[in-house]
């Protein structure tokens, strides 16, 4: 299908905020396309003007900054996957960029197109929720930070306003003796849309008992989910096989997975179990260094 549109394209974020704040409803915002173009070619998204915020500098960065990890809405999974501090430091995240599509997806591909396009199987989603991320919303009025788990909406929605562009997700630098890491279950190795995808954090006090844990889940309900009941469950509890069982079972009350042509609703649920006792384990592995 041959798709036509008007394009903007604003060189400084000021520039772009001001073209959104003046026409924001009748404006899409593209980054990498991988979504958008798509999208238009099939006739499910119809844009009379878009507006290239891909090369938008103040987008790019990835630093640390008084305790926190931040990377600007324009960093591409390239980018992620390239970067010593995220690889060191977010190692979730890090999993899902190697895991992400292909190379020549990776190289446009933008976590601020992944998040705002809002799939269930959004594979950034999961981990930054595990991270305990939270999005930047900016307009010409200024900014706000909306916690991921608040973001989400429904397939496809999110609270961005039209006026709005996502310019940056942070988190705190993970804490001494923890951990966190992610699984992709795809039809085949690479190019795939998750099954199901999984992200934890674990945080032990001294005693190795559980401080923190935060279970991410994709590809089981209308967004991307925090397994909240699991995660309270677990909280000051000292980790054993019986343990990792029933958290298990406490992450399906997060879940309402649909059956499509990837999986059944009954073997995403069964696969949701076997994975939260898995990445405990493996998270509980790293803290104890391996052994
Ligand atoms: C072959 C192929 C394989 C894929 N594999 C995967 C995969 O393994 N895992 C996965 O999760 N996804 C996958 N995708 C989907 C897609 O690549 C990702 O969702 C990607 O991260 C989207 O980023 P983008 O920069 O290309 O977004 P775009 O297509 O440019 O935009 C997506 C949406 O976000 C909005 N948007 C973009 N940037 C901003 C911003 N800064 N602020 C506000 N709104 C914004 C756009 O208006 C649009 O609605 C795949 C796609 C293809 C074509």
């Amino acid at each position: 299908m041959r798709v036509t549109f008007d394009m903007l394209t604003p060189t400084t974020l000021q520039d772009a905020l001001a073209m959104l704040g003046k026409d924001g409803e009748q404006i899409t915002p593209v980054a990498g396309g991988t979504n958008l173009i798509v999208d238009c070619q099939s006739g499910r998204h119809e844009p009379k003007v878009v507006m290239n915020v891909h090369y938008l500098p103040e987008l790019c960065q990835i630093e640390e900054l008084d305790g926190m990890i931040q990377i600007g809405g324009g960093v591409t999974l390239r980018q992620l996957e390239q970067s010593g501090l995220i690889q060191a430091k977010a190692n979730a995240l890090y999993r899902s960029a190697l895991l992400f599509a292909n190379p020549l997806i990776r190289n446009r591909a933008t976590v601020g197109g992944n998040l705002c396009d809002a799939s269930p199987a959004s594979d950034t989603a999961t981990p930054l929720l595990a991270l305990g991320a939270e999005v930047q919303l900016s307009s010409q009025k200024g900014s706000r930070w909306v916690p991921l788990n608040e973001f989400f909406v429904h397939v496809r929605k999110t609270v961005r306003k039209s006026d709005e562009l996502l310019t940056a997700v942070r988190w705190p630098v993970p804490a001494d003796r923890s951990a966190n890491t992610f699984y992709k279950l795809g039809l085949r190795k690479a190019d795939a849309i998750s099954v199901i995808s999984l992200a934890i954090s674990v945080t032990l006090n001294k005693d190795d008992t559980i401080a923190e844990t935060r279970i991410a889940l994709g590809s089981v309900a209308p967004t991307p989910v925090r397994a909240l009941d699991a995660e309270a469950f677990l909280k000051g509890k000292s980790l054993t096989e019986e343990l990792m069982e029933e958290a298990g079972k406490k992450a399906l009350l997060a879940c309402s997975p649909i059956s499509d042509v990837r999986a059944s609703a009954d073997y995403r649920r069964q696969m949701v179990e076997v994975l939260v006792k898995r990445l405990l384990r493996e998270s509980v592995k790293q803290i104890s260094g391996g052994k």
